[in-house]
C-alpha cells in the first residue's frame, strides 16, 4: 500500500494549521492545569479529589493530542545516528511492558544473534515502534472475553535491509479497512487520532525504508518495517 500524493497533501496542512493553533490552546491548558493542581488541596478536603485526577488526566490527553498533531506537521529530515537496532527494541518493550502487562498481554522480542545497525533518527523510529505496539495492544483489547494476548516483536536481516516483524493476535482487519489504513485521520478507535500510522509510514520512507502489513480478521495482523542496513 502506498501514500498517495492526496494523503501526502492532506498531513501537510494538518501541519500548517495544527502549527498556527497549537500555540494558542497549549497556553490556556498550562494555566488550566496549574490551577487544578493549586485547588486539589480544597478538592480533596470536599472528597472530590476524583474530579481533579479526572481534569488532569484529560487536560494531559489534550495535550498529547496537540503533541501528536504538531509531530506530524514537521516532515523534518530525520537527524541520523548508527545504532543497534535491537538496543533500540529492548528499550521501547522496557517502555512499553508495564501497560502491557496491565492490558493483560505478553510481548515477546526475540533478539537476532547478528548486529545490526540502522543509521536512524531514534526519536521517530522510536515513535513509530511506540505506536505499532500500541496499535497491537488495542487490537488484543478488543477481542472479547478472556484471551491471552501476545505481541511478538522479531528482528531479521534480509538482504539490504532490517526487517522488524511486530506480530499481534488481537482482533486484525478486513480488506476494506486494511486500504484505508495510512490514511491521515483513520481510526476505528473512540479516542484515536488515525494519525499514528499515516505519520509513520512518512517517517519510514524518510528513512528509505518500507512498512509492510498483513492482517486476517479476526486472527491478528503483522506488520514489517523494513530499514536499511548500515554495513
Ligand atoms: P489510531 O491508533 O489513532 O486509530 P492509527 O493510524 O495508528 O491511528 O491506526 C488507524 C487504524 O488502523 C486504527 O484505528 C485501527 O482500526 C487500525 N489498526 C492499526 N493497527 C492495528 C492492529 N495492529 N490491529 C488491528 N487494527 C489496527
Amino acid at each position: 500500500i502506498e501514500q498517495t500524493a492526496y494523503q501526502n497533501d492532506k498531513l501537510a496542512m494538518l501541519g500548517k494549521i495544527s502549527a498556527a493553533i497549537a500555540h494558542e490552546i497549549r497556553n490556556p491548558l498550562t494555566a488550566i492545569r496549574g490551577f487544578i493542581q493549586l485547588l486539589r488541596p480544597h478538592l480533596i478536603q470536599l472528597g472530590r479529589d476524583e474530579y481533579a485526577r479526572i481534569i488532569l488526566t484529560e487536560i494531559d490527553r489534550a495535550n498529547d493530542i496537540i503533541y501528536e498533531f504538531l509531530n506530524s506537521s514537521k516532515p523534518t529530515a530525520p537527524q541520523k545516528t548508527v545504532m543497534s537496532i535491537t538496543s533500540l527494541l529492548k528499550e521501547v518493550v522496557l517502555l512499553t511492558e508495564s501497560e502491557a502487562l496491565m492490558k493483560g498481554c505478553e510481548i515477546h522480542l526475540k533478539e537476532a544473534d547478528t548486529v545490526m545497525n540502522v543509521s536512524i533518527d531514534v526519536k521517530q523510529i522510536k515513535q513509530v515502534l511506540l505506536n505499532m505496539i500500541k496499535n497491537a495492544m488495542d487490537a488484543i483489547e478488543e477481542v472479547e472475553g478472556d484471551h491471552a494476548g501476545v505481541i511478538d516483536i522479531h528482528v531479521k536481516p534480509e538482504g539490504r535491509y532490517v526487517n522488524v516483524t511486530i506480530r499481534d493476535n488481537g482482533n486484525g482487519m478486513d480488506k476494506a479497512l486494511l486500504a484505508r489504513l495510512f490514511d491521515p485521520f483513520f481510526t476505528t478507535k473512540e479516542k484515536g487520532t488515525g494519525l499514528g500510522l499515516s505519520v509513520s509510514y512518512r517517517i519510514i520512507k524518510n528513512h528509505r525504508g518500507h512498512i509492510h502489513v498483513d492482517s486476517v480478521k479476526g486472527a491478528g495482523t503483522v506488520f514489517v518495517i523494513a530499514l536499511p542496513l548500515v554495513i
